[in-house]
């Protein structure tokens, strides 16, 4: 990705809250103030790479304030400079008030090729990129609380909350500085596969709406229908399991940085992901699949579904003419450009957008950092109770029934919820209710030009509330 692409990017980001906003009736000023980028601390500091210093280029943007704190992911990619993450931030801002999370958008950004770099040298780039945030009050649980994103994860966090701990000891709350960290200090079940998850719930919600089939022209339910993954990192490949193992879809084609592969009756993906990683990361030559010519090649494919789940700018207007995709639904952020989708929804592709369906991260993100608020992990206080009266009911419809029920049966029916059950309930139920409040406006406004629009509204209507109850605007 070139820095034009980058730029574009965030131009491609306002022109769709640009085209979005004339389907308001919101006065000038507010639709201002929500798009702007309220802050963003761009910063250079000095890390000793082995023999030498090297001078790293880093930002932090916190897209609005109108809820606190603000929350957003910390990407690492050579690639990286201001506009892409501001961009990124304010997609934060409109996907967080989509889902109902009472936080502002932010996001971060550090200018580098984490490949290049060992474990100890990442360590000590993630640290004094952490002690910035902090010399520039830019981190604290309610100030503003990173998360993972592109070419980050559990272990970079871990390093970012022992920073914060190191100079913020005292703070009693310090754990929910940042999420996305490991479940033994202090993250949540759940939060790594959670955007992954979400964007099964959003695709499979889609599926099972009659009115969104027929205008694509598919049958009901997500089983069966034929799928195609770019990017196979954190977010394609929790995708990619949960819709084949879950949803029973069949995914013809993966698409990596080192090639994709074809097969018409379905890949094993779970046994794709294994192949990969001690196939010294690469996909090419898993057994039973073609090679396609490029890894471009698969978003050109036909399919039902194309996910793409890599980086923004992948669908342009270049290729969005060959693109035969019915559905696609964007697990990445900004996959498809402002200029691709005119094309897009032309032929009526039904785009999901990125905004509502990679939230399912920022969801659990914002589950795992109540859990570090209230110091105590979901399912303590009730899941022995619960146990205990399914208990008592089971005995009384036995007792009532003069019937037994099975061993498995009881355990099944008698069973409190885990931590990780409520988390994925809590993120099925964000997810469905999230995706009808969309439709709902796409279905009831028929200038509507798509979801993301639709999308786009919702979260203008919420933000501008969000701004009248604060007293900003009248
Ligand atoms: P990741 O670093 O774990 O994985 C990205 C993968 O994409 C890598 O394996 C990379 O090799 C591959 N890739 C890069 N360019 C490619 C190309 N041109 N063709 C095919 N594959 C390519 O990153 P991630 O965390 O999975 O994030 C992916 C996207 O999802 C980003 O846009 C990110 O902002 C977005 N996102 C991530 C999260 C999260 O929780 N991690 C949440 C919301 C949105």
């Amino acid at each position: 990705m070139s820095k034009a692409n980058a730029e574009s990017f965030l131009g491609s980001v306002n022109r769709n809250f640009d085209k979005a906003a004339t389907y308001t009736e919101l006065p000038k000023g507010i639709l201002e103030q929500i798009k702007v980028c309220n802050a963003v601390y761009e910063m250079k500091f000095p890390v000793r790479i082995g023999d030498e210093i090297q001078v790293i280029h880093a930002f932090r943007a916190q897209h609005s304030h109108h809820r606190l704190p603000t929350k957003g992911g910390i990407r690492y990619n050579e690639h990286v400079d201001k506009e892409e993450v501001e961009a990124l931030a304010a997609l934060m801002t409109y996907k967080c008030a989509i889902v109902d999370v009472p936080f502002g958008g932010a996001k971060g950004g550090v200018k580098i090729n984490p490949k290049l770099y060992s474990e100890y040298q990442l360590e000590r780039i993630t640290r004094r990129y952490t002690t910035e945030l902090i010399r520039k009050n830019f981190i604290g649980p309610g100030i503003d609380v990173p998360a993972p994103d592109y070419g980050t994860g559990s272990r970079e966090m871990a390093w970012i909350y022992d920073t914060y701990l190191s100079f913020r000891g005292g703070d009693i709350d310090a754990a929910g500085c940042v999420t996305g960290k490991p479940i033994n200090q202090n993250g949540i079940r759940g939060r790594t596969e959670a955007t992954g998850r979400g964007v099964y719930y959003g695709l499979r919600e889609l599926c099972d709406t009659a009115e969104a089939m027929k205008r694509v022209g598919l049958p009901l339910g997500i089983a069966g229908k034929t799928v195609v993954i770019q990017g196979l990192g954190n977010v394609g490949s929790y995708t990619g399991s949960i819709m084949q193992l879950e949803g029973k879809a069949r995914i013809i084609a993966v698409s990596e940085y080192e090639g994709a592969i074809y097969r018409e009756e379905g890949i094993d993906f779970e046994e794709l992901l294994r192949y990969r990683a001690s196939n010294k990361g690469s996909i090419i030559g898993f057994p039973g699949t073609t090679a396609l010519s490029s890894r471009e090649a698969a978003l050109e494919l036909e399919c039902d579904i194309l996910v793409p789940a890599a980086l923004e700018n992948q669908i342009t207007e270049e290729n969005a003419p060959r693109v035969k995709a019915k559905i696609i639904g964007e697990a990445a952020n900004g996959p498809v450009t402002s200029g691709a989708e005119e094309i897009l929804l032309k032929k009526g592709v039904l785009i999901v957008p990125d905004m509502y369906l990679n939230a399912g991260g920022v969801t659990v993100s914002y589950f795992e950092w109540l859990k570090n608020l209230s110091h105590m992990r979901f399912g303590r206080m009730e899941k022995r109770f619960d146990s205990n009266t399914y208990s008592n009911f089971v005995g009384l419809i036995e007792k009532l029934t003069q019937q037994s029920i099975g061993e498995r049966e009881r355990e099944f029916l008698t069973r409190g919820a885990d931590e990780i059950d409520l988390v994925r309930s809590g993120l099925e139920e964000t997810m469905v209710t999230s995706f009808q409040q969309i439709w709902e406006t796409f279905r009831q406004n028929p200038k509507i030009d798509g979801l993301r629009s639709a999308a786009f509204v919702t979260a203008l209507d919420k933000i501008s509330n969000d701004y009248a109850n604060l007293g900003i605007f009248p």
